[in-house]
């Protein structure tokens, strides 16, 4: 019997292939049993980036050849993870991946116009799951007097005052591309974004070779009542590193976040309500909130604090 650790980096709905990253040589493994989990209300327990331990009967792969199946034996603790709901109302969980080093959210100034309101709806939940993101703005070729004066307003506020790390790329030049690529490199990384931003001319940039990965919607119907579920998967980039695609910002159902916590994923929030009056604030009525304060005083810009109070009542909407 042979045991090992390795990550998975496929799902293919009847069984999970793994890799012993940064090894890439992919083997089948199924999970047979049980599986002592932690989050009881997950409906796949087991996602594209989760570390588990393996073990192979090599007697039986002598036998039969290559294509014997490993069983998963345990899945380790993770770093974080992603989730997806299938409606904000819906209780029901899917983790997407787990273990990811850094999201990218790719956002374009122009051609989509960027809207505040899901950049930081977004920055919110990688935040509550605790996932490193960078801010990549593509289409920085496009240089029109518009563009320029939103760029300028959009850095001003995630860049010099929420403190995000925003790039500025152009996937058809070639711009700074090589520095996203650099950032891969040992790490495994989620791309994000709404359609049209050039997710997929930007992965294509980094490496041609990962032309045309798309996520695999497998409807599992005769399995499971109506459901349409969706694959992640892990590719290696040949300069190093990893990469999930995901087919879309609707992936990321909102968490379900407590009232007080939510001002806590906004970092220029998290930096000033130390010196709110009230404990906690919810930084809505209360009076000497220092949130309110910045955000007169322009340290917090306004589109960021509406973003927080429309969060705020579509929780209070949906509990
Ligand atoms: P996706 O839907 O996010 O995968 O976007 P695509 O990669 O399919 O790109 C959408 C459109 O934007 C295509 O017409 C691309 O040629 C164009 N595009 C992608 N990147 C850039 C860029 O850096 N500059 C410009 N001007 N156009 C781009
Ligand atoms: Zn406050």
């Amino acid at each position: 019997m042979k045991q090992g650790t390795a990550t998975v980096v496929k799902h293919t709905g009847s069984h999970y292939l793994l890799s012993e990253l940064p090894a890439w040589d992919l083997f089948p493994a199924v999970v047979r049993g049980r599986i002592r989990l932690k989050e009881s209300s997950n409906t796949n327990p087991i996602a594209v980036g989760d570390v588990v331990d393996y073990s192979v009967d090599e007697a039986a792969a002598g036998a039969e050849g290559a294509d014997v199946m490993a069983t998963i034996d345990a899945i380790h603790p993770r770093r974080n993870y992603i989730i997806r709901r299938s409606t904000n109302l819906s209780r029901e969980a899917h983790i997407i991946a787990a273990n990811l080093d850094c999201v990218w959210l790719i956002v374009t100034m122009q051609f989509p116009e960027v809207k505040l309101p899901f950049v930081d709806r977004f920055l919110v939940t990688c935040e509550a799951y605790g996932v490193p993101v960078n801010i990549v703005v593509n289409k920085r070729d496009i240089d029109d007097e518009y563009s320029m004066a939103l760029l300028k307003v959009f850095k001003e506020i995630y860049a010099d005052q929420a403190g995000y790390n925003v790039l500025e790329v152009s996937a058809i030049t070639g711009e700074n591309i090589d520095t996203v690529r650099e950032a891969c490199k040992g790490r495994i990384n989620m791309f994000s974004g709404v359609s049209g931003v050039g997710k997929s001319s930007l992965i294509k940039a980094i490496d041609p070779k990962l032309e045309g990965i798309r996520v695999g919607e497998i409807s599992l119907a005769h399995l499971q009542g109506k459901h349409t579920t969706t694959f992640y998967e892990m590719h290696p980039i040949s300069t190093g590193g990893f990469i999930i695609d995901t087919p879309g910002i609707r992936s990321f159902g909102l968490i379900d976040f407590k009232k007080e916590e939510l001002s806590t994923y906004f970092p220029e929030m998290l930096a000033v309500m130390d010196d709110c009056r009230f404990m906690p604030c919810t930084h809505t009525h209360e009076p000497g909130c220092a949130v309110k304060a910045a955000v007169e005083d322009g340290r917090i810009a306004p589109e960021r604090y509406n973003s927080y109070l429309g969060m705020l009542e579509d929780q209070t909407k949906y509990r």
